[in-house]
């Protein structure tokens, strides 16, 4: 597979956008905006997947708890991406960037037909220096949000769908924690950081957790789905802290910081 040198796909789940309160954390959105429009400055071309619609929904629509029922889920997903959206126009604003919604499903990406019209559309964006913005399609795509893990962990999946789709050179997962660690480090005092996994088995999986962060994913086996799914097209995918974004200089330069996954 052809590879693009400098493409990165950067994926930031929930718990990174929002904070305890379940409102949006402009500290990190408008900071991540801000090293993602340098980093484009030094030459590398960004597509940003990003979650939290439904939590953002569920803030904005004032309600207590988040919904159990689909259609509240998907239309606290269609009221929250819409905030979301405007926060990053604001924030990559500033930097005087532009940025494109791609509200994706798993379906989009099945057919060839379709995948090569998306893949032609990123292509189209990042050629006029645009920054692409990926969540999945909740509003839409009943399947996607069906069941817990599904609902907040398939973004991490989609990150390497598309990492893959746009043949990008690394893929960045941020998350609420370091990296991999050999046990769950919320659970285990001495659990230990992995700096670099260059086979991801069945072991791996065993050192993964359950679910992860009250707002967030469903822990790291998604995580670990997605670096298996990109690793195996020859993309780096580094998972560390999305707290953060100044991370992502160093990983643009190379530098070694979280964990990770080596491209096969
Ligand atoms: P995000 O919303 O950023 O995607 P998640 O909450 O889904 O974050 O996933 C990260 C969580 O996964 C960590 O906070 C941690 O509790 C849990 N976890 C389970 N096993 C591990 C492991 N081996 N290494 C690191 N984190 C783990």
């Amino acid at each position: 597979m052809g590879i693009k040198r400098n493409r990165i796909v950067v994926k930031v789940g929930t718990s990174t956008l929002t904070n305890e309160l379940g409102k949006s954390n402009l500290r990190t959105m408008e900071k991540l905006a801000m090293v993602l429009s340098d980093i484009q400055n030094m030459g590398n071309e960004v597509i940003l997947v990003s979650s939290g619609a439904i939590a953002v929904g569920v803030n904005k629509l004032r309600l207590k708890e988040k919904p159990t029922e689909m259609r509240m889920k998907q239309a606290a997903a269609a009221v929250g991406q819409c905030e979301n959206m405007f926060l990053y126009d604001k924030f990559f604003g500033y930097y005087d960037k532009t940025v494109a919604q791609i509200l994706l499903n798993a379906d989009d990406i099945r057919e060839e037909i379709k995948k090569e019209n998306l893949a032609n559309t990123f292509e189209a964006l990042l050629e006029q220096g645009i920054i692409p913005i990926v969540n999945e399609n909740d509003s839409v795509s009943y399947h996607e949000i069906e069941t817990e893990e599904k609902l907040f962990g398939d973004n991490d999946m989609l990150s390497a769908v598309v990492a893959v789709l746009c043949q990008a050179d690394k893929l960045v997962i941020l998350s609420d924690i370091d990296g991999f660690y050999n046990k769950d480090p919320r659970l285990y005092k001495d659990a230990e950081l992995i700096s670099r996994i260059d086979e991801i088995d069945e072991a791996t999986y065993q050192l993964a957790g359950g679910a992860g962060s009250r707002r967030g994913t469903g822990g790291m086996r998604t995580k670990l789905q997605a670096a298996d799914i990109a690793t195996r097209q020859g993309i780096d995918v580094i998972v560390t802290n999305g707290k953060s974004p100044e991370v992502l200089y160093d990983i643009a330069g190379g530098k070694k910081t979280g964990t990770l996954f080596k491209g096969r």
